[in-house]
């Protein structure tokens, strides 16, 4: 009866991601926070469930999302209708209208986490993925739009990302738009036989995300469709302009991408997609725009609103690349001390010796399980440690330690308790850090 167990996997397209690239996105963490509160923006948490009406309205019916992508189950205990978040916008608009920030005027929030879309995984397509968001509420004009656009660019310069370029494009307004789309549908209903199922089916229903399509087979149809841009109305146009200006003010290159329309149906006006060629085909690092009819769609009083999305996985994979090796090295946390210890009396005081250490602000890995003095000093120098602090039962009797440099040459010595954390000192950050302890 020899049953053999099968092993539980995690479900495809949803990662662990471990310790050494774990490390990488701590450190990403911390950059993009840094960043963030550079420009005055704020965290926000949002739950990671909502109730599945939030996305429908908000993203719309006829989109990708909506369509295919939503995790929406039935909660089992009380028969609601939920959905992991496919994304943050909506998640946070919701949350600024059940709290009422916009009270206290205009917000720069963002918020982080994982994201769940049913798609088809593949390199830089998951379907738990993580994303850092930005939305601005509450801000009419262009210089919102500029700014954040200009802050991505900072990003990319401090992380040391290159070759990230910049599309944009103008939505317009409803009304712009509605007259496009008649123009539109009688161009695609003359090109009919000649569409995909995708886009046959959403011929009436929402003909602009047919421009969206990366179907090879129908690039020159929509090549030759009417543009939105040839639509826009004085206002859009101008708004359009105030953006161009300010971007060219700050030396940020970008190209008008006139079919760019973006995946979700809340944007109108400013769109924008930073995009990479050295990720293969998923090359989209970060996208987003206005949406100034969403708060009100929500049920809100009406505010204007300027907000974009950055996938963290295509960026740690672009960070990888790029800098490879060196980047998971520089993330690599190594302890500043590694307490060995050998001998019948020496486990007490070596995890006194440890806490001690720990209180005085070192990082201090304490050596479990026992093993040779030889097999814990190699311990302690993979780990990275800068010193090893040695208890044995000699130091035990003397109420002391020894102190080895581990990355130096020089002779061990042996140092009373009591001083053990200056003198570690002294060697990390003294100014006669040469060697001598
Ligand atoms: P795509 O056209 O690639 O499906 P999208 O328009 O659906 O992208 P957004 O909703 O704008 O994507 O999300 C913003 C960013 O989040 C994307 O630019 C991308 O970097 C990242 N992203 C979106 N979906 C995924 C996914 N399934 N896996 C990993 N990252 C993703
Ligand atoms: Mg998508």
């Amino acid at each position: 009866m020899n049953q053999t167990i099968q092993a539980i996997q995690a479900i495809r397209g949803m990662n662990d991601i471990l310790p050494d690239e774990a490390e990488l996105w701590e450190r990403f963490d911390d950059a993009v926070r840094g960043w963030l509160r550079a420009y005055g923006y704020r965290p926000i948490r949002m739950p990671i469930v909502e109730p599945t009406p939030l996305f429908t309205r908000a993203i719309g019916e006829v989109t990708d999302i909506v369509e295919k992508e939503m995790y929406s189950f039935v909660d089992a205990l009380n028969g609601e209708a939920l959905t992991l978040r496919p994304e943050g916008t909506a998640s946070c608009v919701r949350a600024v209208l059940q709290h009422s920030l916009l009270h206290a005027g205009p917000q720069r929030l963002w918020y982080a986490g994982p994201m769940f879309r049913h798609e088809r995984p593949q390199k830089g397509r998951y379907r738990q993925f993580h994303q850092f968001g930005v939305e601005a509420f509450g801000y009419a004009g262009p210089d919102i739009d500029a700014e954040q656009i200009v802050m991505c660019a900072r990003l990319w310069d401090e992380l040391a990302l290159t070759g990230i370029r910049l599309e944009i494009n103008s939505l317009g307004s409803v009304e712009e738009r509605q007259h496009h789309r008649a123009e539109l549908t009688v161009y695609l209903e003359r090109h009919q036989k000649d569409l995909d199922a995708d886009a046959q089916r959403r011929l009436h229903s929402n003909p602009l995300r047919i421009l969206d399509s990366k179907n090879p087979h129908m690039q020159a149809l929509i090549e030759d469709a009417p543009r939105l841009m040839d639509f826009l109305g004085e206002a859009s146009l101008e708004h359009f302009a105030g953006v161009q200006v300010l971007l060219k003010e700050a030396c940020i290159p970008y190209r008008i991408n006139p079919r760019l329309v973006r995946g979700l149906d809340y944007y109108n006006l400013t769109v924008f997609e930073w995009t990479t060629d050295k990720l293969g085909a998923q090359g989209t690092v970060c996208a987003g725009g206005r949406y100034d009819g969403l708060i009100g769609q929500l049920g809100g009083k009406a505010a204007p609103a300027c907000g974009f999305a950055m996938g963290v996985e295509r960026l740690i994979a672009l960070l990888k690349q790029e800098h490879g090796e060196e980047a998971e090295q520089a993330a690599r946390g190594a302890p500043d001390v590694y307490v060995v210890h050998q001998g019948e009396t020496t486990q007490l005081p070596a995890f006194r010796a440890a806490e001690a250490l720990r209180g005085a602000g070192y990082d201090v890995l304490l050596h479990c399980g026992g093993g040779s003095f030889k097999s814990q000093m190699k311990r302690a120098d993979a780990s990275g440690a800068q010193v090893a602090v040695i208890i044995g039962d000699d130091e035990v009797r003397e109420g002391s330690a020894s102190l080895k440099l581990m990355r130096e040459d020089a002779p061990q010595k042996r140092i009373p308790l009591d001083l053990l954390a200056d003198e570690i000192g002294n060697y990390l950050f003294g100014d006669d850090n040469d060697g001598n302890l």
